[in-house]
């Protein structure tokens, strides 16, 4: 018979210091809470098999299926700026790779799969809500369109898992192109062996960057692709007012896709200061710092790895900076680019920059809904009379009012008619986001009352995010005063 995943694994032939063994430790009462079926298919596992008794043992962890090879990850990393360097997998492991036709190479990997040779203290488990958590906010991200690792299961494990209070444990199957961190380099690093820092990055070439083998120097173009996709996925971010909260090396993807959904939330009001989750106390991952702090997890990973980039460290040194000095204009191209499209300017005027600019202040000031005010504008773009809605989401409406005569001059020097506008406008506006207090409703009812319809109702609106379904409309809608959620917390 066939294996039902087609496994076929690349980093458990690493060398044996980026991995342990690991195989996930049974759990007492399985039952899946959700399937992502059409990632499923995508993968090329069949879903009524997952679904089936055999299928849910394997995304408990109760069985390791045909082909898997569970390996727990080493990494390092920086947390909150301190290094440590060893973290590695403390609660999930690798099962395998799939190479998918449709995908391309994923990894398939068990969080809150029990103790790890990494777990030090910890139970290596994971409590139920925030793993339907990241499942319902990594598919959001997912429908938006924007890279990130997705969620193909939340098992309710049957049993408690201890912490502030006694929870339900949960088991997520995530799938990503791949768990390699700047943080797995930051570990290869330690080594001081060119060898080992080598293995690890040959693997992630031929895993993400192709290409780069066949530059003059593999390293340094590794480190140039590395850099161009953290610019322009936090530049993505920005653009639809996600604040992922935990930008650890440990958590920045050498794939460029978002990972890890403990303390991540999008923003309701505009705040460039906003910051969820509750133990960043000092803002270092506020909503307008992410791209320093890219930049910043992008120098720790030159740093890691200068001794591949030339026998002359003071070269390597100024190549690696000069790579890193194109974050800027890739982060800034980006984002200006999306916010143009998000305001309707298809064609690049100079002082577009100081239009969002302005509009952006008037938000802050006024406690504008960031989504909605996007998206209604779509609708402002093709009918004056829909300023009315927009306006209504300012504190003082008259202070939407100043900025859209700027804009509607603008507008005039668009050779677009306005309905194509209006069109293009809502492709990069999305209307439905997973607004927190969606998020905390959706895990309520599921933990509290054994109810998952509210989350799978929930991953349904987010599945199509920049049309307008009647039937989904009202996740589109703000907080209403007293429902916003502001607090996050880190899922362990
Ligand atoms: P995270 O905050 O999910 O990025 O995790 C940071 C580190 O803590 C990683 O090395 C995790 O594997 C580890 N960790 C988090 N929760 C647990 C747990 N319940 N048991 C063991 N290790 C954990
Ligand atoms: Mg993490």
């Amino acid at each position: 018979m066939a294996a039902p995943i087609p496994f076929d694994n690349s980093y458990a032939r690493l060398p044996a210091m980026f991995h342990r063994p690991s195989p996930p430790v049974p759990v007492a009462a399985p039952r899946l809470a959700l399937l992502n079926r059409s990632l499923a298919r995508e993968l090329g596992i069949d879903p009524d098999w997952l679904e089936s008794p055999e299928g849910v043992q394997v995304l408990a962890g109760n069985t390791v299926p045909q082909g898997a090879e569970p390996v727990a990850m080493a990494y390092a990393g920086h947390q909150f700026g301190n290094f440590v360097p060893l973290l590695g997998d403390g609660r999930a492991t690798l099962l395998g790779e799939v190479a998918s036709p449709a995908l391309g190479r994923r990894d398939i990997h068990l969080k809150g799969c029990g103790r790890t040779p990494f777990s030090g203290q910890g139970d290596g488990r994971a409590p139920l809500g925030p793993m339907l958590r990241e499942f319902i906010v990594s598919e959001g991200m997912a429908g938006l369109g924007i890279p990130t690792t997705r969620s193909l299961s939340v098992v309710a494990t049957g049993e408690p898992v201890y912490r502030q209070t006694t929870q339900p444990g949960g088991l997520l199957a995530r799938v990503a192109a791949s768990h390699v961190r700047v943080g797995t380099f930051q570990y290869a690093a330690l080594f001081e062996d060119p060898a080992v820092l080598k293995a690890l990055a040959d693997h992630v070439i031929a895993r993400h960057d192709p290409a780069a083998a066949e530059a003059p120097n593999p390293y340094l173009a590794l480190f140039e692709g590395v850099v161009a996709r953290q610019a322009v996925l936090v530049a993505r971010w920005l653009l639809v007012g996600f604040v992922h909260g935990v930008m650890n090396t440990d958590n920045t993807s050498i794939a460029g896709e978002t990972i890890d959904y403990g303390p991540c939330a999008f923003i309701d009001a505009y705040d460039p200061a906003a910051v969820f989750s509750s133990i960043d106390r000092h803002g270092r991952y506020a909503y307008a710092n992410q791209p320093t702090i890219a930049a910043w997890n992008l120098a720790r990973l030159a740093e890691a790895l200068l001794p591949l980039l030339g026998p002359d460290q003071d070269a390597a040194i100024a190549a690696a900076q000069e790579k890193l000095s194109g974050f800027g204009p890739v982060f800034n191209a980006a984002y200006l680019g999306g916010m143009r499209r998000k305001l309707g300017l298809l064609a690049e005027q100079d002082g577009d920059l100081d239009l969002v600019r302005d509009l952006l202040a008037r938000m802050a000031a006024n406690k504008a809904d960031f989504t909605a005010t996007f998206r209604r504008l779509c609708g402002a773009a093709e009918d004056e009379g829909a300023d009315l809605s927009v306006r209504a989401l300012f504190q003082d409406p008259a202070a939407f009012d100043g900025w859209a005569a700027n804009w509607r001059q603008r507008l005039a020097r668009e050779p677009a008619a306005a309905a194509d506008r209006a069109a293009a406008m809502r492709l990069a506006n999305p209307a439905v986001i997973p607004r927190n207090h969606r998020v905390e409703e959706a895990i309520a009812a599921a933990v509290g009352n054994d109810d998952f319809g509210p989350a799978e109702r929930l991953v349904a609106a987010l599945a199509a995010p920049y049309e307008d379904r009647p039937e989904f409309a009202a996740y589109a809608e703000p907080p209403e005063p007293g429902q916003g959620v502001y607090r996050t917390f880190c899922g362990i």
